[in-house]
């Protein structure tokens, strides 16, 4: 089922006495195809939930329109809709077995679409299946661990067979191992059954690792969607290349001086078709060469071996970072007992921003 989000907006009351308004969500606008797992990402307070609650039906849009295939449901009530919402804490009851927890929603419905006690006993066993939870049916929610009752959850919001299913921070509260474990299930069940899902997190590696598209928002504004790597590689902001990578990209005041990228007093590359101004350089961590002659030179901290690769910790004035991270391949051989490293650079890895605005400025390096 695809997904069509026209020119969302959701205002709140502000709190507190001084009154007005505070905009949750400002003109978001966003085509979900069909079959697809969609991560909504940003920090904290930047819409997200919001988003999730509007296309759900627990919230109304103050502008704006949701699409469902060619059907309008912005007016929809959220049990009209055919969606299955899994939340952060799993509201499971917890006076039923897992199989009532998971048989609970079939039994709420109504007249024609309450399916007969065999049909809903097939469905609950098909959907404990697809979270492999089986063996656990006759057991309360509070014998089972976080990871599970997270299956649980998810496995009641599948029995309904949604066309939309919607996933609010699903793991946050699990540990890091169960995190990994349980966002890989949930990335094999969204496949098998094809459901369009709609996945809200903070955890950019979360989003990246299992979204076919991510949509990045700040302040409830949508500032760039794409495929993980794709937006990775070609971030329209500093915002967005701030928000994706680990670790996370290094940012420098630079300098564009007749067509040449200065760092510090150093030309570092070409920036041809710059105009000259001050401007902000974002370096990924995998875009240093160490080398004797390169272009960038910086006080060396110290070297991490992780196994396959090597980090090469320092420092540089210009860096806005506390310090400097590159990540280079484990054959590459450092002098760690050096102060200074110097590094030539990885057009490709490097990004230059406005200085006031954060935009991205293109630019052909040579
Ligand atoms: P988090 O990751 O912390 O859950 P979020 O990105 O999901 O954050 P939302 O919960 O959608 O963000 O909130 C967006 C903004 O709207 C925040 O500034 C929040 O304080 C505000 N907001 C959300 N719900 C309400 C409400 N019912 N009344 C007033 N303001 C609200």
């Amino acid at each position: 089922m695809k997904i069509e989000l026209q020119n969302l907006t959701k205002k709140f009351p502000a709190r507190g006495k001084k009154g007005g308004e505070v905009t949750a969500v400002n003109d978001f606008s966003f085509e979900i195809p069909d079959g697809e797992l969609i991560a909504l990402l940003g920090p904290s307070g930047c819409g997200k939930s919001t988003t999730l609650n509007m296309i759900c039906g627990l919230e109304k849009p103050t502008g704006g329109r949701i699409f469902f295939g060619n059907e309008d449901v912005t007016a929809l009530p959220p049990e009209l809709r055919g969606v299955g919402m899994v939340f952060q804490n799993y509201a499971l009851y917890p006076h039923l077995s897992v199989r009532q927890n998971i048989l609970f929603p079939l039994e709420n419905l109504k007249g024609k679409d309450r399916p007969s006690k065999e049909e809903m006993n097939r469905r609950a066993a098909q959907a404990a299946g697809l979270v492999q939870i089986e063996e656990l049916m006759d057991r309360k929610p509070r014998e089972l661990s976080g990871g599970q009752q997270q299956r649980v959850a998810i496995a009641r919001a599948l029995v309904k067979m949604p066309r939309v299913l919607l996933l609010d921070e699903p793991l946050s509260n699990l540990d890091a191992r169960l995190r990994l474990q349980t966002r890989e299930e949930i990335r094999k069940i969204q496949k098998e059954t094809g459901i369009t899902t709609v996945f809200v997190t903070h955890d950019q590696e979360e989003a990246m690792s299992i979204s076919d598209r991510i949509a990045v928002m700040k302040e409830g504004v949508l500032m760039q969607h794409g495929r993980p790597q794709e937006v990775y590689d070609d971030p329209a902001s500093l915002f967005v290349a701030r928000f994706l990578g680990t670790p996370p990209i290094n940012v420098f005041q630079g300098e564009v001086k007749k067509g040449m990228l200065y760092i510090g007093e150093e030309a570092v590359l070409p920036a041809a078709g710059v105009p000259d101004q001050e401007v902000c350089v974002g370096i990924r961590p995998e875009g240093f060469l160490p080398r004797g002659d390169g272009e960038l030179g910086c006080q060396l901290s110290r070297v991490e071996v992780m196994g396959r690769d090597i980090s090469i910790v320092s420092t540089h004035p210009a860096c806005a970072n506390e310090v400097i991270r590159s990540i280079i391949n484990a054959d590459t051989q450092i002098d760690a007992s050096a102060r200074t490293v110097r590094f030539s650079l990885k057009p490709g890895k490097v990004f230059l921003f406005h200085k006031q605005t954060g935009e991205r400025i293109r630019f052909t390096a040579g």
